[in-house]
């Protein structure tokens, strides 16, 4: 039966009035907006598994998780959920990160058993690259993993692992030769976050969340489908995951996609109405322009992506100026608020506002930016030499 997009929108609240029915819509509406909106009028709170089984957590993945969606048509999908406020699954690095990269060196079994909870959040995954000696220099990572009968026995340290104590899964990182180059003796695991051997301990971070962990490593036995990819072939996917990490940390919000932008501080200032010192009016114009250079430059990598001209430095460009900006951000807050900003719970927005508590939050947490996904040193050097032909940098 012919349903109007009318009707459609009334029950999602969408904006745009369309007074067409959903046949005679086609010519006009994009035919796979109309189809998105009869599947979301269908579903009005769709769970993680639904969303999933619909290849709209991640369409740009290939055929059968995902879409093979263009960039034009993510955009699309982005825009219809964001109406619809619907929201996808909540697993960053199961699905900003494990997921594309088992999706590029997985076998078939691997991805059916790994890739559906991924995608529809029932199992969250974390990230096991980083130890107390090997961050920016990641492969110089110890943990070592040794062939014992059939299965890999792997012994080591993992630092800064973000969620490790509410994953099921881990991307893995161990070394499995020290012949030659260190990358060259690498290998990527999967490791399931329960089995014995498995220590986590909670770190505390400034903010006073745990979410940081270490992770130690006591002779876990990971059977042979666990090794993703072949032996020692490790650092190649890796960089297929770090890939993946940079663009997901490079979002609109200026705490890694999430959090308050320049413009919502200039807002709050503006609704306060209180005088301004020169510097901070100076200041809060120079913070603006900045938010709106990088308005601009994430709309221009968006049409290059569109047009499929990205290049790979792109994320990193966008990611190194985004992080110095979000710490820009929050410390004028946190200056703005005087001496009241020194204290938890008050910023900008006043004394124990939920407002005030997110900026001085935020205050906090921006000093992870230049430091999480690849410091912004080191992805000033990437930019130096990918997009500038600079020499290579004379310690790597
Ligand atoms: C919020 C957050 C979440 C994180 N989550 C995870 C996670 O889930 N899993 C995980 O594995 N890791 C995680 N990390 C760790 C992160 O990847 C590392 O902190 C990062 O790679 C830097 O490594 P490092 O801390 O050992 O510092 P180092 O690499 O020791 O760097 C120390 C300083 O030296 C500088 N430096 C290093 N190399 C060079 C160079 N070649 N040239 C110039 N300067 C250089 C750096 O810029 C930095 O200022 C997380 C970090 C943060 C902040």
């Amino acid at each position: 039966m012919a349903r109007s997009v009318d009707e459609l929108e009334e029950g999602r609240g969408l904006l745009a009035p369309v007074t067409v029915s959903l046949e005679s819509s086609i010519d006009q509406l994009d035919i796979r907006r109309v189809e998105l909106r009869k599947w979301l009028a269908e579903h009005p709170n769709p769970t993680g598994r639904e969303l999933a089984e619909a290849k709209l957590v991640a369409p740009a993945w290939p055929e059968p998780w995902g879409l093979n969606a263009s960039v034009e048509y993510q955009l699309l999908i982005d825009d219809e959920l964001r109406r619809a406020d619907v929201k996808r699954p909540i697993n960053p690095i199961g699905i900003g990160w494990a997921g594309p990269t088992i999706v590029v060196a997985g076998t078939k079994e691997q991805q059916e058993k790994w890739l559906p909870k991924i995608l529809s959040g029932e199992e969250f995954w974390c990230q096991l690259f980083s130890e107390p000696n090997a961050g920016s220099d990641l492969a110089s990572l110890t943990t070592s993993a040794k062939m014992d009968g059939d299965e890999w026995v792997i012994t080591g340290q993992k630092l800064w692992t973000s969620y490790a104590h509410l994953s099921t899964w881990g991307i893995l990182l161990a070394r499995t030769s020290n012949e030659g180059a260190p990358q060259n003796g690498i290998s990527y695991f999967i490791c399931p976050m329960n089995a014995p051997g498995v220590t986590i301990r909670p770190v505390i971070d400034m903010t006073g969340d745990h979410a940081f962990n270490e992770v130690f490593l006591d002779e876990v036995l990971l059977s042979a489908d666990c090794l993703l990819g072949e032996v020692n072939e490790g650092w190649r996917l890796a960089k297929v995951t770090l890939g993946n990490e940079r663009v997901s940390l490079s979002g609109e919000g200026v705490l890694w996609g999430r959090g308050p932008t320049a413009e919502d501080l200039v807002a709050l200032v503006r609704s306060q109405g209180r005088p301004l010192s020169k510097i901070d009016r100076d200041d809060l114009v120079k913070c603006w322009s900045h938010g709106e250079i990088l308005r601009f430059l994430r709309m221009r990598l968006n049409a290059n992506a569109l047009a499929g001209k990205a290049t790979s430095s792109d994320a990193s460009l966008r990611k190194a100026l985004a992080d110095d900006h979000g710490q820009e951000v929050m410390t004028l807050a946190q200056r703005l608020a005087g001496s009241a900003g020194m204290i938890e719970g008050h910023g900008p927005g006043g004394i124990d506002s939920d407002e005030g508590r997110s900026w001085y939050w935020g205050f906090l947490y921006s000093q992870a930016l230049t430091i999480g996904g690849g410091t912004s040193v080191v992805q000033r050097n990437i930019i130096a030499e990918r997009v500038l032909g600079l020499p290579k940098d004379p310690s790597a």
